[in-house]
C-alpha cells in the first residue's frame, strides 16, 4: 500500500538528512500488524542513529521512530496480541528466545541490536529501491507500518479519547525507560535519595517515578532553569543547576544528603564529565546507572581497589529493564490517577513539521515532540 514516511537518509557532513516521502509498504506477514499510526514520540536515540550506521547500527535509507500509538488495521496470522480496531503502543522488540527473553529481561536480550536495529526491507521508493524498516521492530515515523508482534501493547481499554493517544505517543521508550529505570532496575524505596542528571523526557519520569515511590531525597540536575522549575513541579525534593554549580556537582549533592552522597545515581545524560562526577558522588553501597548514551567510543578509568571498598554498583539501563506489556499499563494506570502527569513533557505537531520538532527538541523549548499523523 502507499504510504507516507519519513525517511532517513545518510548524513552528509555529519548533519542528519531527514525527508518526508511517498513510498510503498509491502504486505503485512505472519508475524506483523498493520498499524494505522495516530501520533510518534521523537526520542533522541532516533537522532543518534540518524547519524551513525553500518554493522549492528543498520543501513541507509531506512525509516525511524521507535515510539507509537495507532489503531490495528489487518494482523498476519500468527498475531495473537491484538485485534482489527484494537488501540496499540508500540515499544521495543527482543527475540523471546534466548536467556535473558526467557528469564522475563526482554531489554537485556542478547539478540537486541539484530531485532530492534533493523536491516530487513520493509518498503519500496517509486524507483524500486528497497528501504530498511522495523526499526525497534515498529519503524513509526511513518502513518502506516508493519509492525512486529513482540513490539506491540494492547491498550485498547485505556483510550478515552484521541488526546489519550498523543500522551500515551511516548510511552514505549522515553517515559518507560526513565519510570522503570527507577521502579525497576534501581527498585528505589523510601529511604533513597536518588540523583537525576539530565532533565528530559527520560529524566523528568523518572523524576515522577520517584515521587511515586515516595524516596525521601529526589535531585534533579541540569542546565535549563525552565526544566529545573518542572522537576521541582514534578516531585524534585532539590535541584542543581549545573551551571551555577560549576565543576562542583558532587559537593551540592553531598550538601544536600548530609555528606553521604546519594543511594542511586542516574545519568540520563550522556555526558562523560557528569557520569564520571556522578560515580564520585554516589554513597557507599549505592547504585550507579548509565541511562543516556555516550559518544561510542566513552570510556572511564576505575581504580579497582578503592572502588571494591566502597561497595558501590554501576548499572547499564536497557529501557529499565521494563517488560513492556507490564509497564506501559502500569503507567497509563499512573497516568489516569494523576501521578504520572505526561501530559505536561507532550507537545503535539503535524507529522509535516518533524524538522521543527526536532529543533524544539535539541533547543530545550519541547520536551517530548509528538507527530500526529492525521
Ligand atoms: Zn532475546
Ligand atoms: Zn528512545
Amino acid at each position: 500500500m502507499n504510504i507516507r514516511a519519513i525517511v532517513s537518509h545518510s548524513p552528509e557532513n555529519d548533519e542528519a538528512r531527514f525527508c518526508m516521502e511517498d513510498i510503498v509498504l509491502r504486505e503485512t506477514q505472519g508475524n506483523e500488524l498493520l498499524v494505522e499510526i495516530v501520533a510518534s514520540g521523537i526520542c533522541s536515540t532516533d537522532l543518534f542513529f540518524a547519524h551513525a550506521a553500518g554493522g549492528e547500527l543498520g543501513p541507509f535509507p531506512r525509516v525511524l521512530g521507535h515510539e507509537g500509538v495507532g489503531w490495528v488495521r489487518a494482523i498476519g496470522r500468527e498475531v495473537t496480541v491484538a485485534a482489527v480496531g484494537d488501540a496499540v503502543s508500540l515499544s521495543f522488540a527482543s527475540c523471546t528466545k534466548c536467556k535473558a527473553c526467557i528469564s522475563f529481561h526482554p531489554a537485556y536480550c542478547h539478540k537486541f541490536s539484530a531485532v530492534n536495529y533493523g536491516a530487513s526491507a520493509a518498503y519500496q521508493r517509486a524507483g524500486g529501491e528497497d528501504l530498511s524498516g522495523y526499526f525497534f521492530g515498529q519503524s513509526s515515523f511513518a502513518n502506516y507500518s508493519n509492525v512486529l508482534q513482540e513490539s506491540v501493547v494492547n491498550i485498547s481499554k485505556w483510550v478515552d479519547t484521541e488526546q489519550d493517544m498523543y500522551n500515551y505517543a511516548a510511552l514505549g521508550c522515553s517515559f518507560q525507560s526513565g519510570s522503570a529505570t527507577v521502579t525497576k532496575l534501581a527498585s528505589v524505596g523510601t529511604e533513597d535519595s536518588v540523583v537525576i542528571m539530565g532533565l528530559g523526557a527520560v529524566g523528568l519520569s523518572a523524576i515522577m517515578a520517584a515521587k511515586i515511590q515516595e524516596c525521601s531525597i529526589i535531585i534533579g540536575v541540569d542546565r535549563f532553569e525552565s526544566r529545573l522549575q518542572l522537576a521541582r513541579d514534578l516531585g524534585a525534593t532539590h535541584v542543581i543547576n549545573t551551571i551555577e554549580a560549576g565543576h562542583d556537582i558532587a559537593a551540592a549533592v553531598k550538601s544536600i544528603t548530609s555528606g553521604t552522597g546519594s543511594t542511586v545515581t542516574i545519568d540520563a545524560t550522556g555526558f562523560m564529565p557528569l557520569i564520571k562526577s556522578g560515580l564520585d558522588f554516589t554513597a557507599n553501597k549505592g547504585k550507579m546507572i548509565f541511562l543516556g548514551v555516550p559518544p561510542l567510543d566513552a570510556e572511564m578509568n576505575l581504580n579497582v581497589v578503592r572502588f571494591m571498598a566502597t561497595g558501590k554498583s554501576i548499572l547499564g539501563s536497557m529501557e529499565g529493564d521494563a517488560i513492556p506489556s507490564e509497564h506501559i499499563p502500569c503507567m497509563i494506570d499512573w497516568f489516569k490517577s494523576g501521578k504520572f502527569p505526561i501530559n505536561r513533557l507532550v507537545r503535539t505537531y503535524k507529522a509535516e513539521e518533524f524538522k521543527l520538532a526536532m529543533t524544539d527538541m535539541k533547543s530545550g523549548l519541547t520536551i517530548k515532540p509528538v507527530l500526529v499523523w492525521k
